[in-house]
């Protein structure tokens, strides 16, 4: 713990943190120096971790990077969080991100950006960590921690997780409770490790998982000791390669390195099969107007009455509260997803544009449902580019369309894994992803290995 303490001391030009808790850290260290004395010790006992800001810790300032919650102390533990803690991890600070998590590249955080540790060779441009889990990856990546927690609603465990050459796995939706993490959009959000390593990200996994009584949607299933049974036999297993993710001029290095993954895989015993997910190209537009959607709706909250920032203009009313609030509290991209989002939900054209996306979201799951049925994994790229430089995507619609190979299994609710496995011609990390049947993520992360 001190170590990291020190690394993460040493490394505040990141910006991978929004609040540093080096008191508590060591205490719980020394908790779990005593419980490792007497037996007792948990299975993640002075593990060192980073948790995103966007779980609610109590006693400790949860923002989600955005101004709106400045100031914000929850008087409870998130069930995740408070699950690690329980293991015996040690929690060394909260980690910066897109605001609300709603980015990939946090660039939208009102913590200010975080950097990447990594850059291209010949290159001094800052880049990117990806996000919206930024401060998980680089901190991870950076080794100012040894394990991070993220949040995936539509790649954002994967996407960073690609971008710093860690792994980053989003189980199925609903084995980790949402209770307590601040929600963007609540039929996709879930949490997950980011690690050095699959078999670090099995033994958080197996910690994070299990049924919350306190978050309806949590699966009321037993958890697999995920490290305890990883496994990277794939004699008999069949991957699927999706036909329809050979984008037109896809990186030649990144096809190159999905061609070398299916021959490892190969090599394992695996055995490669095309398959088809004819609605893929669907996916993207439908996941920008459901997220928003229900974004919009969570975002309601945000007041100024009970959370957070207040702006009460002299003599106004509680409209002009609510408004002043609101305008000073959320950011750009915050703004952009609560109008886009009314606006799907609104009257005239929820059934145009909210209830299509649902049915499209219906076709979407259908495919992968069909896949599986000729094929056990998915092998696809993370991302379609290596980490980029800070301003390079201005417009919004060019920022969403690095989401086009992970927003699929979020909107089908998958276990889907980013693993590292190459470099870029100028030395930046690669990713590829494995995506599971529901609840196999023990079969995902045995691939990944
Ligand atoms: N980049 C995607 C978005 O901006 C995904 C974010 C996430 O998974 N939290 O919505």
């Amino acid at each position: 713990t001190q170590a990291h303490l020190d690394a993460m001391a040493a490394n505040r030009h990141l910006n991978a943190f929004t609040v540093e808790t080096p008191e508590l850290a060591l205490a719980q260290a020394g908790a779990a120096d005593v419980a490792l004395a007497s037996g007792s010790a948990g299975s993640l006992a002075g593990i060192p971790l980073g948790i995103k800001d966007l779980f609610c810790t109590k006693g400790v300032e949860t923002t989600a990077a955005s101004r709106i919650l400045e100031g914000f102390v929850p008087q409870y533990e998130s069930t995740v969080s408070g699950k690690l803690l329980a293991a015996g991890a040690v929690m060394l600070g909260k980690l910066n991100l897109d605001e609300f998590a709603m980015g990939s590249s946090n660039e939208t955080s009102a913590a200010g950006r975080v950097i990447s540790p990594w850059k291209a060779i010949g290159s001094d441009a800052e880049l990117v960590p990806g996000g919206s889990s930024g401060g998980s990856a680089s901190a991870v990546s950076a080794r100012l921690a040894a394990g991070a927690t993220g949040t995936d609603t539509g790649g954002s465990i994967r996407q960073p997780a690609a971008f710093v050459g860690i792994t980053g796995i989003k189980p199925t939706y609903g084995r980790c409770s949402r209770w307590g993490v601040v929600a963007f959009a609540s039929s996709l959000d879930q949490a997950g490790p980011m690690a050095r390593t699959v078999e670090d990200c099995a033994h958080m996994l197996t910690a994070m998982c299990g049924h919350d009584p306190k978050d309806t949607t949590s699966l009321d299933l037993p958890v697999p000791d995920f490290a305890a049974l990883l496994n990277a036999d794939l004699r008999g297993k069949k991957i699927g390669i999706p036909k329809e993710y050979r984008l037109d001029g896809l990186d030649p290095t990144i096809a190159k390195l999905w061609d070398d993954g299916l021959a490892w895989l190969r090599a394992a015993g695996a055995e490669p099969v095309e398959v088809s997910l004819p609605h893929t190209k669907y996916a993207l537009p439908a996941y920008y107007i459901i997220a928003p959607a229900e974004a919009s709706s969570n975002l309601a909250r945000y007041d100024g009455v009970r959370f957070g920032q207040r702006v009460m203009p002299e003599g106004g009313s509680l409209a002009d509260m609510y408004e002043a609030t609101r305008a000073a509290g959320f950011g750009k991209e915050v703004k952009r997803r609560i109008m886009i989002g009314t606006y799907v939900l609104s009257a005239g054209f929820y059934d145009a544009y909210f209830t299509q996306a649902q049915k499209v979201r219906t076709l979407i799951a259908r495919d992968f449902e069909a896949a599986f049925e000729v094929c056990d994994l998915l092998l696809t790229p993370t991302a379609p580019s290596a980490a980029f430089a800070f301003g390079a995507k201005v417009d919004p619609l060019d920022m969403y369309l690095n989401d086009v190979f992970t927003v699929p299994s979020s909107l089908a609710g998958l276990p889907a894994m980013s693993v590292p496995v190459g470099l870029s011609a100028d030395g930046l990390p690669l990713g590829l992803q494995i995506i599971g049947r529901p609840l196999d993520e023990q079969g995902v992360l045995g691939a990944g290995l």
